[in-house]
Formats: C-alpha cells, structure tokens, sequence
C-alpha cells in the first residue's frame, strides 16, 4: 500500500475529496449554471468519458491509501446519477482503508425519492443546498422555477433515514436572498440542522461575479446575533471550512463559509475529482490532471498514485488569499495609497490567468 503524502508545498495534508459524480444538473442557479449558458447547446461530458463506478472507487481506494478521510460526493446535481446507491455501496468498504465519513452535497429537489436507498448503502450524511424559504426567490435562484415543497420534503426524508448531521447550504446573494436568511434561522433552530451561509463566489467565469454582490459573513453574524446572541464555537477539526457559532440559548449551531472576506486557503486539505476523472487541487482551478486516460490504458495502481502523490507536492494553489489581496490592492488605490505593488502585482498576474482559463465548477464539484 503506497504511504500517506507527507503534504504540499505549504505543508497542507491531502484529507478530504469531492467526487463529482455528474456534471448535469435539474436546476441553472444563476450563480453556478446560468441558464443562459448553460442551455441546449452546452456540451456535456459524454457518457464514454465519464468515471464509471469501478473507476470512481478504485480512484477513491487510492486517494484513501494516500490519507484522505473524508468523501463527499457532488456533482453538478449528483442524485441525477443512475444507480447512485450502488456507487455509494460500493464506496462504503473503503472505511477499512480509513476513509471516516461519506457525505452528499445535493440540491434536495429528488431527495424525498433517494433517501432511504442512500442511507441503506452506507451514505453517512447529507448537505442541501436551500437559498430561500420563499418560494419566489427560490424560484428565481434555481433558474427553472422548481417549486420549494419538494426540497423541503427532501429534508424531512433525510432526518427519517437518520443521514444525520444535516446541514443546509445558503449562497448569499445581495439584494436577492439576504433579506429572508432570518427565516432560515427561524425555521432550523433548535432541530439539529446547521444552517451554513456562503459568500457568493467567483466560481467559473460565467456567473458574472462581482464583488458588490457579495455579503460578507461578519454582517450577518451581526443581524443574528442581534436577534438570537451567538457565541463562537471551536473548530471540530483541522481544515474546517465553516466558522461555527452556537446560540447562546442552546438551540444549536450556525456556520459562516467566508472564502472571499475571511479566506482559508492555509488550511485547506482538499482535492477534487470531476466525472471526466481529472484530479484538482482548487475549486478555482483552471487546470487539473487528467487520471481516466491512465487508467483505461491499464496504469498499476502504483503508477496512478504517483500521478496523484506528485500532483498534491506540487500544490500551491491559493486562490481565495490571492483574491483578497488584489482586493486589498485595489481598494489601497482607491483610497489614494500604491497598495502593496509587490505582492498585488503579482497576484494580479495570476487572477487574470485564472479568469481566462478556470474551470466551472459543476464539472470540478462544488
Ligand atoms: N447540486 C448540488 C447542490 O447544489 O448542492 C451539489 C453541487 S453544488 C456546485 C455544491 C455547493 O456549491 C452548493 O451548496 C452550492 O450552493 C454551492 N455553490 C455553487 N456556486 C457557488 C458560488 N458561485 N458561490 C458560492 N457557493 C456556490
Ligand atoms: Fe445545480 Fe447545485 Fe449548481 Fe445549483 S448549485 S446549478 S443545484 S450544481
Ligand atoms: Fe482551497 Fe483553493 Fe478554496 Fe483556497 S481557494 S480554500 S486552496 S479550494
């Protein structure tokens, strides 16, 4: 068995692994698949070229064998993937090669329908993905108009198939979401269910991003916290995402996924694996390395270890401190002071390298 990778180029151990399961999705959030783009004509990754489940868990085996923990499995919408329930049961045995804990990132919309087969499987637990409580706005930020019941539904199902701990993704956006997030708070309080709010990102470049859409954590930790007091909670482990805060009263958590105000790019363990089995070091990335044509062309599993070993020592990947510091940069010039040239200077290089070429994420996984 090939030893743990000692870590990258900045120390960061290989831990946890988002493993895009499709790139197809039954929304177009305008913030990750515009519809507009990703219409009829938009070219997807052909049946032919996409992992299939023997490749997705001899990949999985290896990773884990190289030190990841944690598998979450993603897409694109991953419950659009046929036979998911195989896939996952096939994944489960892996705990035996320390793989600790098999997640699910899902819209929710078919959840209702899966969650009891994924759960017999061996799926551990489930994070949806809910913007609104409002069923206009979460029609608008789904792009297809799908009503809010079924998702809702989806939750229900997941706590009676016990994929617990639930937590619930909210992208943040200004002047579209932001003003029913104390609903979400209301509605999750003090069920177990962690509500996790996300600044909006420059994911992919053609959300059409801009940093004024953006709310920053720290103002809607205020606007909660004025209603129900927060207090900070510790990390639960190493390369946590999530800034958590508990309430005060003990109705239970809320966290704070803050890339673009408060990046966490030091800590960050992660590698993603798209459907067309590319292996990526950043969800910013624009390049990744390709791993299916090694395995159809019959590489040992030595072979593909290495491909992943000197993939991850080469890492230095750390878009999000980049990002805050050509941000830095720009509002130094704003204010009349010259910024930081040397550093600004350089990442800015790397930022306009970056929007040229990255990837979108649905293909890399979210
Ligand atoms: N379709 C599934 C879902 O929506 O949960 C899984 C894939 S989705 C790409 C994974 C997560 O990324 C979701 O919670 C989604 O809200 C989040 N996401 C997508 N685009 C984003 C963006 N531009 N900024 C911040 N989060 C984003
Ligand atoms: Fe689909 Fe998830 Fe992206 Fe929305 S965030 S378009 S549900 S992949
Ligand atoms: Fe990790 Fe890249 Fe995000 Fe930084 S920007 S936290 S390196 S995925």
């Amino acid at each position: 068995m090939p030893r743990e990778i000692g870590g990258d180029r900045f120390g960061r151990a290989l831990r946890d692994l988002r493993v895009s399961v499709t790139d197809r999705c039954n929304f177009r959030c305008p913030y990750c698949m515009p519809k507009e783009e990703f219409g009829d004509g938009y070219r997807f990754v052909p049946a032919a070229g996409q992992l299939t489940d023997a490749e997705t868990v001899r990949l999985a085996g290896l990773f884990a064998d190289l030190g990841v923990r944690k598998l979450r499995i993603t897409g694109g919408e991953p419950l659009l993937r046929r036979g998911l329930p195989a896939l996952i049961a096939a994944l489960a045995p892996l705990r035996a090669r320390g793989i600790d804990d098999i997640a699910l990132t899902t819209n929710g919309f078919l959840l209702e329908r899966h969650a009891p087969a994924l759960a017999g499987a061996g799926l551990d637990r489930v994070t949806v993905s809910l913007d609104s409580l409002d069923p206009h706005v979460f029609e608008h930020l789904n792009g297809l108009d799908r009503p809010l019941e079924p998702v809702l539904r989806g939750i229900d199902a997941a706590l009676a198939a016990g994929l617990e701990p639930i937590k619930i993704n909210v992208v943040v956006l200004r002047g579209v979401n932001d003003g029913g997030l104390l609903d979400l708070v209301e509605r999750f309080r003090g069920t177990g269910i962690a509500v996790r709010f996300i600044e909006y990102m420059d994911v992919g470049n053609r959300n059409g991003w801009s940093a004024d859409q953006v709310v920053p954590s720290r103002r809607i930790v205020e606007t909660i916290d004025a209603v129900h007091p927060l207090e900070p909670a510790e990390p639960a482990y190493a390369g946590e995402v999530a800034r958590r805060y508990r309430y005060a009263d003990g109705a239970g958590e809320i966290g704070f996924i803050s890339s673009v105000s408060e990046p966490f790019c030091g800590d960050c363990t992660r590698a993603r694996l798209s459907v067309d089995g590319t292996l990526y070091t950043c969800l910013f990335a624009w390049k990744g390395v390709a791993l299916l044509p090694l395995l159809r062309a019959g590489a040992g599993d030595a072979e593909i270890a290495r491909a992943v070993r000197d993939t991850w020592e080469r890492r230095d990947d750390r878009y999000s401190e980049d990002r805050k510091r050509v941000q830095a940069f720009i509002d130094g010039k704003r204010r009349g002071g010259d910024g930081r040239p040397a550093v600004a200077a350089r990442a800015k290089v790397e930022m306009s390298e970056v929007e040229m070429a990255k990837v979108e994420m649905h293909r890399v996984g979210g």
